[in-house]
C-alpha cells in the first residue's frame, strides 16, 4: 500500500495556537492528527490520517480483558535548516513487530508504517518543536479491538500513531532503589516486548519506592535478585573506574535503541565497554570503594537519565558529581546526531 492511498481528514481548527512551545510538558499535549489503520477480515485495511479524538470500543474488546496491547516510543526532530529527522525508525517498526509476535498480534507492514509515519509528520509538521532539547514524541501502538469474553487472540486490531510535542523528560538526576522483591520480567515471559501490561506491573513497586523517597526502581533478575537488569523503563549502564558496563539483552531485558546506539558510540570513542551481567554485590562494593563513577538509564524519552545514588537493603549510596561524565558526553553525541549538528557515520538519521 502506497502513501498516495492514505486518506487525510484534517481538523476544522488547529489547536496549535493554544500550545506554549517554550514550556512543553512531556507527552501530554497532542498534535492535531493521528495515523490510524484497522486490521479486520484477516488483513490491514486502507489507513487514514484523521483528527486526534476519543475512540469508541465495544465493552468486550479484548484489549480490556486480556491486555493485547503493544507500543513504541520514538521521536522526530527539526534541524537548524528546518528539516524533519527521525532516528533509526525502522528499528522501532521491527521491534513493534517483535512485540506483536509475542502478543499474538498480526504483523504490521514495514512500508506502510514508514510511509504512514512520514505522511503524518508532513500533515502535523508545524507541531515538531524547534527549541533545543524539545522534540516530537511519537507513540505508535496496536491494541485488540476484536470482541469476546473468551480468552483467545482477537480477530480485529487497531494501529494508531499519535504524536506529542515534548520538552525534556526528566528534570535532573534520579535516586533509585534496587529491587529485592518484585520483578518486572521473567524467563520465557514478555519482558523484551513493549507490552502495555509490563508497565502496569511496574507501577505498584515503583509507588512503594517513591513512598520511601526514591524516584525509580532498578529491576533485578526474577530468580535471585542478584543481577541488575533495567532502570524503570530504561536500559541501565554502570561505569566502574573507566569501564562502561551494561547487561546483555534477553527475554527479560528490552533491546533498547538508545542502549545499542550508546554501545556503538562508546566503542568508536575507544571507551572500555563490557556487555555482561552486573551483580548488585559488585555495584555496592564499587560504591563503597569509590570505583563506582556513574550509573544512568538509557531510553528514547530521556536519552540518558543520570542516577545520583541508589538504595539497597536499607542503605543509601551516593555517586560522585563528575565534570566530564560519560553520561553527558554520550548524550551530547547522540542528540547531536539526532538533530543534525554532527556527522552521522552510522546512517541512523532519516530525513522525512
Ligand atoms: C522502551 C524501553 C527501553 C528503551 O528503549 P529505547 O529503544 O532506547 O527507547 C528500555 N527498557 C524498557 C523496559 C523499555 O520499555
Amino acid at each position: 500500500m502506497q502513501v498516495a492511498n492514505i486518506k487525510v481528514e484534517r481538523v476544522k481548527e488547529s489547536k496549535i495556537t493554544q500550545v506554549d512551545f517554550d514550556n512543553l510538558p512531556f507527552g501530554s499535549v497532542y498534535s492535531d492528527h493521528i495515523f490510524e489503520c484497522d486490521f479486520v477480515d484477516g488483513q490491514w485495511q486502507t489507513p487514514n490520517i484523521k483528527p486526534f479524538a476519543p475512540i469508541a470500543l465495544d465493552p468486550s474488546a479484548k484489549i480490556f480483558h486480556y491486555g493485547q496491547s503493544i507500543f513504541e516510543g520514538m521521536k522526530a526532530y527539526k534541524d537548524q535548516k528546518g528539516n524533519t529527522l527521525l532516528f533509526r525508525p525502522l528499528d522501532n517498526c521491527r521491534r513493534l513487530n517483535k512485540s506483536a509476535e509475542r502478543l499474538a498480534i498480526p504483523q504490521f507492514p514495514e512500508e506502510l508504517f514508514m510511509s504512514g509515519l512520514k505522511k503524518l509528520l508532513e500533515v502535523d509538521n508545524q507541531w515538531i518543536p524547534t527549541k533545543e532539547g524539545s522534540s516530537l514524541y511519537i507513540r505508535p501502538f496496536i491494541f485488540a479491538t476484536g470482541t469476546g469474553f473468551h480468552a483467545s487472540p482477537a480477530n480485529a486490531y487497531k494501529l494508531i500513531i499519535a504524536t506529542a510535542p515534548s520538552g525534556a523528560y526528566f528534570a535532573g538526576k534520579v535516586k533509585v532503589l534496587i529491587e529485592e522483591n518484585y520483578s518486572r520480567a521473567a524467563n520465557g515471559g514478555v519482558g523484551y516486548a513493549k507490552a502495555g501490561g509490563n508497565y502496569a506491573g511496574q507501577f505498584y513497586p515503583t509507588q512503594l519506592a517513591i513512598e520511601k523517597g526514591y524516584n525509580q526502581v532498578i529491576w533485578t533478575d526474577d530468580n535471585t535478585h542478584e543481577y541488575i537488569e533495567e532502570a524503570g523503563a530504561m536500559n541501565i549502564f554502570v561505569r566502574i573506574n573507566d569501564t562502561l558496563i551494561t547487561s546483555p539483552t534477553s527475554d527479560r531485558i528490552l533491546d533498547g535503541i538508545t542502549r545499542k546506539s550508546i554501545l556503538q558510540i562508546a566503542k568508536d570513542s575507544n571507551l572500555p565497554v563490557e556487555v555482561r551481567k552486573i551483580t548488585v554485590a559488585e555495584v555496592v562494593e564499587a560504591a563503597k570503594n569509590g570505583s563506582l563513577k556513574e550509573m544512568f538509564g538509557a531510553g528514547t524519552a530521556a536519552v540518558i537519565s543520570p542516577i545520583s545514588g541508589f538504595g539497597y537493603k536499607e542503605n543509601d549510596y551516593e555517586l560522585p558529581e563528575l565534570e566530564n561524565s560519560y553520561a553527558s558526553k554520550l548524550k551530547k553525541t547522540i542528540t547531536d546526531i539526532q538533530t543534525n549538528k554532527t556527522e552521522d557515520p552510522y546512517g541512523w538519521r532519516v530525513l522525512v
